[in-house]
């Protein structure tokens, strides 16, 4: 799809890579297919030999690897992005974590071990990053993140990434009133259900898919084209009035009941 936004001579960070399914892939086509210079990371080893064949599509951009459990190496890739583009325009933050028995199992369960580690991977990470861009966007710029709908209504399944999200999607609201004042521009993109390596630690997603599909009042669902291109208008100088806000890109999944 040819975008109809430009950000030629914008550059950015996307991380989240896992494999042509990822919804960081999506964004990532999208934001070069519209002009903008990336720079990649990526958060387990293993998912490397799944990227590399990707690069191609993507201008050839610098692969890092970072797990943003450790501090040092989410420094590492904003200095890295420092020292390749000087700043920043974007940061595409598309990265969820929890463990399976926590996944799993109900909200009221949860360990306390395994509730702080999904919201440092899939929440404060994203806070840790804004903290790392904000040097580096003096200009102003974007961030963007991915939540979902479970965040403000209960879909079972989901269990403890619901209150994760929520409290994703309620730091997006405190972030951009922080660094409304320096133009950066802060949003969580809220796709519907797609279906990727993330998603298949959830139970039952096949057949949540297959409902879904059948409900939306655009009668399909949404794949990770069109979170790429939501990303691209909000990056681009079309959205530089929008700001805090919870984008669901669903096929309008969210206004049935
Ligand atoms: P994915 O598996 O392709 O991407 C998840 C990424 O998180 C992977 O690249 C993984 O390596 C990364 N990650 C996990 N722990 C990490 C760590 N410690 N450090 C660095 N990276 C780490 O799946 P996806 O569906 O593309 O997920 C991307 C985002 O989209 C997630 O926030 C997810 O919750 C959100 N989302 C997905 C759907 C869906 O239906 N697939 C719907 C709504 C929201």
């Amino acid at each position: 799809m040819q975008s109809v936004f430009s950000l030629e001579g914008k550059k950015g960070i996307v991380t989240g890579l896992a494999n042509a399914d990822s919804i960081a892939f999506g964004c990532a086509k999208a934001l070069h297919e519209a002009g903008a210079k990336l720079l990649l990371s990526y958060g387990h080893a293993k998912s490397e030999p799944h990227i590399t064949p990707l690069l191609p599509a993507l201008g050839h951009p610098s692969l890092v690897f970072c797990d943003v459990r450790d501090d040092a190496q989410l420094q590492a890739l904003f200095a890295q992005a420092k020292e390749e583009f000087g700043t920043l325009d974007f940061v595409i933050h598309a990265i969820a974590f929890a463990n399976r028995e926590d996944l799993h199992g109900r909200v009221v369960d949860s360990s306390q071990d395994g509730f702080a580690l999904a919201m440092d991977i899939s929440c404060h990470s994203f806070i840790r990053m804004a903290r790392l861009a904000e040097p580096l966007m003096p200009q102003g710029g974007c961030l963007l993140t991915m939540s979902y709908h479970g965040a403000s209504k209960v879909v079972p399944t989901y269990s403890l990434m619901g209150p994760v999200k929520a409290a994703l999607e309620s730091s997006v609201r405190y972030m951009a009133e922080e660094l409304g004042p320096q133009g950066i521009r802060v949003h969580a993109i809220s796709p519907g259900l797609i279906k990727t390596r993330a998603a298949s630690g959830i139970a039952g997603f096949d057949a949540m898919m297959q409902e879904e599909c059948g409900k939306t009042p655009l009668r399909r669902l949404v794949d990770i084209h069109d979170i790429g291109q939501t990303s691209v208008f909000l990056i681009s100088d079309a959205g530089r009035s929008l700001t805090g806000n919870i984008v669901l890109v669903d096929a309008g999944a969210n206004i049935k009941a």
